[in-house]
């Protein structure tokens, strides 16, 4: 699935942004041809996400909304939005063909009037049909982080499944494995409290390999609620890879992902369409990345060997 960028601005300052670098360069909302243009380029895949900076944000996002539910060459559209527009926008949102994928933050973070306005905003969701295509997602960024408001959420709306990222650390030289031995007692705790009311968790990016597990922890990971097996081994590490996402921005250049933002862009107009851009991903950071070894075991690692983990994140490499 490619996603199309609408936009860099958001009204959010989160301070583990992965698209910090963009939202910080210069302000270009998407054009309406050039939305149009990037649709075409996407539409073999017949899934798309919507991102940005705020995608609810974009001046003519309802346009945009309305351009995608009648664009029969897609299936399904994912909107990544922080929660706060959802009522301005209401009623381009809720149609059977679109997934809200809400990024919840804590009202530690955002503040309690704005946390409120995402609580009321899930419920309007909820109220106009769209209870199964609402996604709540938590992206895991600091030691102890406090996932009461996100579990309120959770447990308010009755979701019984619930997406979870490990953060890229802006310091990607602090990224690899040690990142992922330090966030785990931490994101143990979110674990820990997604079993106790039957939630079950799946990840984003950013897949722990199994060596970081102990038998103890594989133990409990086994016994969490997974919705079906292939959830379980991606959270288990027995798959620790990801494809190319594709992120496509309105000035016509696109990454594998927002982690090579910075400086793995390419021009889409060198490309025919979304497959062909997908195999340069692939052949240009995937085949060659993975021989940067996480750590010296990797070499012998029968992951390794079949593709099976990259050993973290392929941005820190
Ligand atoms: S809401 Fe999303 S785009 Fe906005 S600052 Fe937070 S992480 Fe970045
Ligand atoms: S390389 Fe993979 S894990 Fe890293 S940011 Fe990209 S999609 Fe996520
Ligand atoms: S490939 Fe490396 S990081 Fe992945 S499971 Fe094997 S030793 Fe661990």
């Amino acid at each position: 699935m490619a996603n199309i960028a609408l936009l860099n601005r958001c009204n959010l300052r989160c301070s583990y942004c992965f698209a910090d670098n963009y939202t910080a360069s210069e302000r270009e909302d998407i054009s309406i041809d050039t939305f149009l243009s990037l649709l075409d380029f996407s539409a073999p895949d017949r899934d798309v996400g919507i991102i940005g900076g705020e995608p609810l944000l974009h001046k003519n996002i309802d346009t945009c909304l309305d351009i995608l539910r009648n664009d029969m060459r897609f299936m399904r559209a994912t909107v990544f939005t922080n929660g706060i527009f959802i009522d301005k926008h209401l009623s381009y949102l809720t149609h059977p063909k679109f997934i809200i994928l809400v990024n919840v933050n804590s009202s530690l973070d955002i503040g309690k009037d704005a946390f409120d306005r995402v609580d009321n905003n899930i419920g309007l969701l909820i109220n106009n049909g769209m209870k199964n295509n609402v996604t709540l997602g938590i992206n895991v960024y600091k030691e102890n982080q406090d996932f009461s408001d996100f579990l309120y959420l959770t447990k308010k709306y009755g979701f019984n499944k619930i997406r979870v990222s490990v953060v890229i650390p802006h310091e990607k030289s602090e990224g690899g494995i040690n990142y992922f031995y330090k966030m785990k007692p931490t994101l143990f705790n979110l674990y820990k409290e997604l079993k106790s009311i039957g939630v079950s968790p799946c990840y984003d990016c950013n897949a722990i390999p199994e060596c970081v597990y102990t038998d103890e922890e594989k133990a409990f990971l086994q016994a969490l609620p997974f919705a079906n097996d292939y959830e379980r081994a991606i959270f288990m590490g027995e798959r620790s890879v990801c494809s190319p996402v594709i992120d496509l921005y309105p000035d016509l250049t696109a990454t594998r992902c927002f982690g090579c933002y910075d400086n793995l862009r390419v021009k889409i107009t060198d490309f025919k369409n979304i497959n062909d851009l997908k195999n340069h991903f692939f052949m240009e950071i995937d085949a060659r990345l993975v021989h940067n070894y996480s750590r010296p075991e990797c070499k012998a690692c029968y992951k390794h060997k079949t593709f099976a983990c990259f050993g973290g994140c392929l941005c820190y490499k």
